[in-house]
């Protein structure tokens, strides 16, 4: 019997293989998506109630939006930052001091802001190589450390004395070598804009094409004649056009890419129990980049998340009695990108996929848009 050609394979289900599926699927294109999971870096607790991975939307995510439920704000004036052995809020006396540094911050963030909201709406139609080659301003950030950039514009002051702790709860880096591209993608949401826990209700969002979808795992990706051949575990299949949505690392070792950038480990512990004094003042404790602990998140549940850089960091600083629901070694959580960008398109109906080059669920789920519509595009023109 002759193999079933698919117009379209999809490998991976996190929100940037979503996002390539919603977009086919609403313009009626025919797609299988083999995947190990749903999800992917959107991953709960057994209850689906506390968030492991991907954590917070923004107001700025307007594709993933449509797929969650927003749940507790949170809210830069409720943290509580903790700097060595002293702990503040940003909104105190010493904040007079830094008034014209965070005048200079703010201006920055909405600079960023303006060009980056045009940046991704350029990102659906073209790659997000090209819409940064269309902007010199974006394309000189994303080349600069943000360190360098922080003296440039000699705002490290208020940057070191408060936002530090906030990149470091985002990113688990501990240092400013990221890119000034990251460090304002990520700050002007955080500071500027509402942040929201949220749901993913999984069954729901997959439910327009569930039929659609193979729980596996890809092995190679070869080709055969004008077509490509996936063997999975299992079996083997043959598409038209294949949309790499694995996390880098994996797509590394997929379309054997030379470069893939560094990557980042976090730790994470799901605690039940009760906290010691000095770290329950607000629900969100962040620390400096010198500590090992990164965050620490008290749950609407009454239970805590604790981020950390270390697998080996002692629970006993911060609760009297504890019980370790569950925990996640994120090895790796994400790359940080250093310089050049990866191409989208890897080869003729070949496409790459989510977060290697700009990290975050709305970023990634344009992605996912992007290679949709062009494979949507070459449609027509082959018709
Ligand atoms: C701890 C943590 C906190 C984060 N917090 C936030 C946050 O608050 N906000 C935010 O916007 N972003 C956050 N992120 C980043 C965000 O999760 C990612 O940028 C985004 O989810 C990437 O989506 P993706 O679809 O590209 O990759 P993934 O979510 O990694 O999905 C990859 C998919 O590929 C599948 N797969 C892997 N290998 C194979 C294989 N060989 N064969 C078949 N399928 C395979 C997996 O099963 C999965 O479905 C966080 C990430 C982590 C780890």
């Amino acid at each position: 019997m002759k193999k079933k050609i698919y117009e379209t394979i999809i490998i991976g289900c996190g929100i940037s293989g979503l996002g390539c599926a919603h977009t086919l699927k609403d313009n009626n294109k025919d797609f299988l998506v083999i995947t190990e999971d749903i999800g992917g870096r959107i991953c709960t607790s057994s209850d689906g109630k506390v968030n492991y991975g991907a954590y917070f939307v923004t107001y700025d995510y307007k594709h993933m939006k449509k797929l969650v439920t927003k749940g507790r704000k949170i809210r830069f004036k409720d943290i509580t930052f903790h700097n060595g052995r002293k702990r503040y809020r940003f909104f105190n006396r010493q904040i007079i001091k830094y008034i014209p540094q965070l005048i200079k911050l703010t201006f920055h963030l909405l600079k960023f802001r303006r060009a980056y909201g045009i940046f991704k709406k350029n990102c659906e139609h073209m790659s997000q190589k090209e819409a940064l080659e269309q902007d010199p301003y974006l394309k000189s950030l994303y080349k600069k450390k943000t360190i360098d950039f922080l003296k440039e514009q000699h705002i490290e002051g208020v940057v070191n004395k408060y936002i530090h702790e906030v990149l470091y709860a985002m990113s688990f880096v501990s240092d400013q070598k990221p890119s000034a591209f990251s460090f304002l993608q990520w700050t002007y949401q955080l500071f500027l804009l509402p942040v929201n826990e949220f749901s993913l209700d999984k069954n729901m969002t997959i439910l327009p094409f569930r039929k659609n979808i193979i729980r596996d795992t890809v092995l190679k990706i070869g080709k055969k004649g004008d077509n490509y051949l996936i063997k999975t575990r299992n079996k083997k299949f043959i598409a038209r056009n294949i949309v790499v949505a694995t996390p880098p690392w994996i797509s590394k070792n997929l379309l054997h890419l030379e470069k893939i950038d560094k990557t980042i480990n976090a730790y994470m512990f799901h605690v039940k129990g009760s906290i010691r004094e000095g770290w329950d003042e607000t629900d969100d404790q962040f620390f400096d980049p010198h500590s090992r602990t990164c965050v620490i998140s008290h749950q609407t549940d009454g239970s805590y998340l604790v981020y950390t850089k270390n697998k080996n960091v002692d629970l006993n600083n911060y609760f009297s009695s504890f019980d370790i629901i569950s925990q996640k070694h994120w090895k790796p959580a994400f790359t940080y990108p250093e310089d050049l960008m990866l191409d989208c398109i890897q080869g003729k109906n070949l496409y790459l996929i989510g977060d290697h080059n700009i990290g975050g669920m709305e970023d990634s789920y344009i992605t996912g848009i992007y290679a949709a519509n062009q494979i949507i595009k070459n449609n027509l023109s082959q018709e």
